[in-house]
């Protein structure tokens, strides 16, 4: 287990994390969110050992994690750490790259492990290529199979599929998150991306003002979003009397008390978003169809 106890941490005066506390299963997936600057970056460096802590502990199992003070080597051996810029050597091939912290005493199991962690980040094409060759989002697909060739007991993920496109994205999630579960690899992802959360994660950490604002399942916080943080994460929202309320949760009804008018319509593929107005504030809801300008809609909340 991986536990994290009262850690402090700042690069200059001002704290970026403050009295941090949280553990992790073996095997458990978790999720760290918060707006850009929150510090998700900087946690998973600290867990990694990048920085020396100012207050506190991680432990891994029994063994602290510690920093570059006591540690000339940053990074312990049984983890992994995808930087969101990866670093990756240019002019050898993709396979090169999956393959080279791969011992050279077994070659065919070498030769077969490569072909495997290729077809986990789909790259079976491109496995003579020069990364140097390569797109962004393939870059990144090579440094996450290198990061899990050694089946690392932990594995930290900083934005793992920010440079992935949509096409790619979801079978590639798919794919990298069957196979840690199935390998029993622990691992810590930052993200600003709900889709890998939602049915991945079995916990979420949420970061705001240097500390954790809500640690629970992804089903428990978005059932029960107790600040605007938390909803926003998960999609359009409106806060009425205090309460977080999705735009699906706002429907058109024939009768109700609440009567907005519509402002705006977004297609949104499978249902429009709409924008309205009610007692001079905005509301957002779903609808099948698109709505008129100024048409006036009755609204009531469906949970
Ligand atoms: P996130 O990943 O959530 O966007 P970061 O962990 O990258 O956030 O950054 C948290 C804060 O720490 C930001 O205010 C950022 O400017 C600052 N910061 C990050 N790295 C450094 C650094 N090496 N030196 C000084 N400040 C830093
Ligand atoms: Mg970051």
């Amino acid at each position: 287990m991986l536990d994290i106890q009262h850690v402090t941490f700042r690069y200059k005066k001002q704290n970026i994390l403050e009295d941090i506390n949280f553990s992790v299963k073996t095997g458990e997936h978790v999720s760290i969110i918060g707006e850009s600057g929150s510090g998700k970056s900087t946690l998973l460096k600290l867990l990694y050992g990048t920085y020396d802590l100012n207050k506190g502990h991680i432990y891994w199992k029994d063994e602290e994690i510690l920093g570059p003070k006591f540690n000339l080597i940053t990074g312990p051996d049984y983890m992994k750490y995808v930087a969101q810029e990866f670093d990756l050597m240019p002019v050898i091939s993709v396979s090169e790259n999956i393959g080279a912290f791969l011992s050279n005493f077994y070659p065919e199991e070498k030769q077969e492990r490569i072909k495997e962690l290729l077809e986990v980040v789909e790259l079976t094409p491109f496995s003579k290529t020069k990364v140097k060759e390569l797109s962004g989002g393939q870059k990144q697909r090579v440094a996450l199979a290198r990061a899990i060739a050694k089946q690392p007991e932990v594995i930290l993920l900083d934005e793992p599929f920010s440079h992935i496109d949509n096409f790619k994205k979801q079978s590639l999630r798919r794919n990298l998150f069957k196979y840690l579960k199935k390998k029993n690899i622990t691992c810590i992802v930052a993200t600003h991306d709900k889709d890998d959360v939602l049915s991945y994660s079995d916990k979420m950490i949420v970061l705001h003002d240097a500390k954790i604002i809500a640690n629970n399942t992804p089903q428990y916080l978005y059932n029960n979003p107790e600040n605007k943080l938390v909803a926003s994460f998960f999609g359009e929202f409106n806060e009425i009397d205090g309460e977080m309320v999705y735009a699906n949760q706002l429907k058109v009804v024939e009768k109700s008390d609440v009567i907005a008018v519509v402002k705006q319509s977004y297609y949104k593929g499978h249902y429009f978003l709409i924008e309205a107005e009610w007692n001079e504030e905005k509301v957002f809801f779903e609808h099948p169809e698109k709505l008129n300008l100024n048409q006036k809609v009755n609204l009531l909340i469906k949970k």
